[in-house]
C-alpha cells in the first residue's frame, strides 16, 4: 500500500464531503459517491439505503418534501468525476447509507467497521482563519457543518477501503463497511442494527476522530457512553380571542412552558448520572390570539440504561402532565436513541498489543471516558447479545474548537493514522 499517495487522498476526499455536508438522513450525495468508490474498487456485494434500513424503527427522519428536495441537492452537487452517483441515488429508495462486503472466500470471522457520515446541523464560521475558509472547501450548505468529523470517519473508512482490497487474498473471513447516516442525534443506527446489518459479526469495531484526544494519541476503549432519548414533544391546545373569550382557550404555551421547567426539575437519581435538556420550545401565532400549539424538542440521558429509562419515563409523565393542567393533548415523538455498551477488554488487549507494535501512536490510552452518546452502541450491544466482541475506539486529533462548534476543524494529518490502525486491526483478527 502506498500510504504516502492515501494519505493526499484522504486528505481530499474528506475536504469534499466537508464542502458539501448533509444532516441525518438525507446523506444522498456522501452515500453515491462511497458507493461509487467501493464499486470502482472492486467491492461487488454492495448494499444501499433502505436494503439496510428496517424504516419500522426509523427516528427524526424530516418529511418527505424534504427528502426529494435533498435528493434533488444531492444529485446537483455530484462531482462529475462520480458519473454512476445519481443511478446510486436512485436504488437507494429514498434512505442513505452503504454497507461494503468484502468477503474473502476463505473461512473466518465476520468483521463489522462502522463509519458514520452526517454532518451537524450548525453553522460553519466565516472567520478567514478558518482553515476550510482559508483553503477553500468551507461548506456551502447553509447551517450545515461536519463539526463533529464525521467526514473524516468517511474518508478513513473508503481509506481501508483501498488498503483492504489491496490485500484481499491475505485475509480471511468477511469484512463489513459499514457507512450509517444520522448518528447525530443518535438517529440511525438503531435501525440499521434491527434490519440486522451487523448480526452473526464476530467482531464489531468503531472509532472518532478527536473528542479530547490530542493528535499522536489513540485510545483502545472509549466507554461510560450515555443512554439517551431523543423526543419531541407536540401540544396542542385551542385557540381563542385572548381578550374577548380567554376561557374558551386551551393555552398549549403555557402547557409546554410549565413542562419545560418542570422538566428540568426531574429528581436527580441515586446509582448514576443524569440528563435532562429542552434545548428548543416554540409556541403560538400571534400575540392576540391563545396559543393552541407548541412544539418542544428535549432529550434526557441516563448513565445506565435504567436510570436513562427512568428519567425518560418521567420526563413523559411531567409533560403529560402539564398537557392536562391547561386542558392540553400532548404527543410524544421518538426522534433519537442511545443505548450504553462497554468495550470487550479482551478484544481492546489484542488490539492494543498490534497498535503498540506498529509504532504509530507516540501515545496508546487503554481506557478514555466519553463525553457524550453515540448510537453505535446499538450495533455493540446487538454484537456482544450474539457472543461477539466490539471496541469503540478514538483517533487522537488536535481540534480548533469544541465538536458540533462551527470552528471545529480537524488534524488531517491525524486521519492516515487511523486507516493504517484499522488495517493493522483487522489483520490480526482475519489472519
Ligand atoms: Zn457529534
Ligand atoms: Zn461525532
Amino acid at each position: 500500500m502506498d500510504w504516502k499517495h492515501l494519505e493526499l487522498e484522504l486528505i481530499v476526499l474528506r475536504r469534499d464531503f466537508h464542502k458539501y455536508p448533509e444532516s441525518a438522513w438525507t446523506e444522498f450525495r456522501a452515500s453515491a459517491i462511497i458507493a461509487s468508490y467501493l464499486n470502482r474498487l472492486g467491492y461487488r456485494q454492495l448494499s444501499l439505503g433502505l436494503d439496510n434500513i428496517d424504516p419500522q424503527s426509523v427516528m427524526g427522519r424530516p418529511d418527505e418534501a424534504e427528502i426529494d428536495r435533498q435528493i434533488e441537492r444531492a444529485k446537483a452537487q455530484l462531482p462529475e468525476s462520480c458519473a454512476d452517483g445519481a443511478d446510486f441515488i436512485d436504488k437507494m429508495q429514498r434512505y442513505p447509507g452503504v454497507v461494503g462486503v468484502l468477503n474473502t472466500g476463505k473461512d473466518g470471522p465476520v468483521i463489522s467497521l462502522r463509519f458514520d457520515i452526517d454532518c451537524v446541523d450548525v453553522n460553519e464560521t466565516v472567520l478567514p482563519e478558518h482553515r476550510p475558509n482559508k483553503e477553500c472547501f468551507a461548506s456551502v450548505n447553509a447551517r450545515l457543518d461536519h463539526a463533529c468529523g464525521h467526514d473524516a470517519h468517511t474518508a478513513i473508512g473508503l481509506g481501508l477501503a483501498k488498503s483492504l482490497i489491496e490485500k484481499k487474498d491475505e485475509l480471511r473471513g468477511e469484512i463489513r463497511l459499514i457507512f450509517q447516516p444520522g448518528e447525530e442525534g443518535c438517529r440511525g443506527a438503531y435501525a440499521m442494527t434491527q434490519k440486522g446489518v451487523v448480526d452473526g459479526s464476530d467482531y464489531f469495531l468503531s472509532l472518532h476522530i478527536g473528542t479530547g484526544v490530542p493528535s499522536g494519541s489513540f485510545a483502545l476503549n472509549s466507554h461510560g457512553h450515555l443512554c439517551t432519548t431523543k423526543f419531541d414533544a407536540c401540544f396542542t391546545g385551542r385557540a381563542a380571542h385572548a381578550a374577548g373569550a380567554p376561557q374558551e382557550g386551551k393555552n398549549a404555551l403555557l402547557a409546554a412552558a410549565t413542562a419545560a421547567i418542570s422538566l428540568h426539575a426531574i429528581a436527580p437519581h441515586s446509582e448514576g448520572s443524569m440528563r435532562v435538556n429542552v434545548g428548543a420550545l416554540s409556541a403560538g401565532t400571534g400575540r392576540n390570539v391563545i396559543a393552541d400549539h407548541a412544539v418542544m424538542k428535549a432529550e434526557t440521558r441516563g448513565e445506565t440504561q435504567d436510570i436513562a429509562d427512568y428519567v425518560y419515563k418521567r420526563a413523559c409523565e411531567v409533560i403529560n402532565g402539564a398537557a392536562a393542567m391547561y386542558e392540553t393533548e400532548a404527543e410524544i415523538i421518538k426522534m433519537g436513541s442511545a443505548t450504553d455498551a462497554d468495550g470487550d477488554a479482551a478484544l481492546a488487549e489484542r488490539v492494543g498489543a498490534v497498535i503498540r507494535k506498529s509504532d504509530l501512536f507516540g501515545s496508546i490510552l487503554n481506557d478514555v471516558p466519553a463525553t457524550g452518546s453515540e448510537d453505535a452502541t446499538w450495533m455493540m450491544r446487538r454484537v456482544q447479545e450474539q457472543g461477539g466482541q466490539a471496541l469503540y475506539m478514538v483517533l487522537g486529533s488536535d481540534i480548533t474548537a469544541p465538536h458540533h462548534n462551527g470552528s471545529f476543524d480537524i488534524d488531517e494529518n491525524a486521519m492516515i493514522n487511523g486507516v493504517r490502525a484499522l488495517d493493522i486491526i483487522v489483520d490480526e483478527l482475519a489472519k
